[in-house]
């Protein structure tokens, strides 16, 4: 009978100990997303692939200097450019970055004279062929960027 009595009790003991942890967290912040539903905010330091910054207008602030092609060591990045008529600096035409060879190293975006480059913060790149991540083409990025913020 003691046997019984001390089994109870400690039955109820530990339901109350599991009731209580349950309880705590369920008024806890969750830690998890409604992942692709919800994303993630990342790291300031996070980075990913480069992306363009904008003038308020959406065009590039890129000058086609060529001076990131020069500071990358691993030559991913291939960028052309043409100077318009009655514009005293050239604008960018095409700006590729070949992402399967970028270590990440941010020559690129601490030589930029304009700071017309910064990593971005897309952390949920997928592929099934790493072929995809061949070239990066920033201007059509800025392009559609441009587009979504007008729809
Ligand atoms: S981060 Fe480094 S490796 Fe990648 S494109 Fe820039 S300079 Fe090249
Ligand atoms: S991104 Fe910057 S460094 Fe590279 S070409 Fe454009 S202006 Fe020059």
């Amino acid at each position: 009978m003691k046997n019984i009595f001390k089994e109870v009790v400690g039955g109820f003991y530990t339901l109350t100990v599991g009731m209580g942890i349950t309880l705590r967290e369920f008024f806890r912040k969750p830690v998890t997303v409604h992942y692709p539903r919800e994303s993630l905010k990342m790291p300031e330091r996070y980075r990913s692939h480069l992306i363009f910054t904008s003038n308020d207008d959406g065009s590039s602030k890129c000058i086609a200097c060529n001076l990131c092609v020069k500071a990358c060591p691993t030559d991913c990045i291939i960028v052309d450019g043409e100077k318009k008529e009655g514009e005293k600096k050239k604008s960018v035409t095409k700006y590729d970055l070949d992402f399967t060879r970028c270590s990440l190293c941010g020559a690129c975006v601490e030589v930029c004279p304009t700071d017309a480059i910064v990593f971005s913060k897309r952390y949920n790149l997928a592929a099934t062929d790493r072929q995809q991540f061949h070239i990066i083409d920033l201007c059509r990025d800025l392009e559609e960027r441009n587009k979504k913020k007008a729809q």
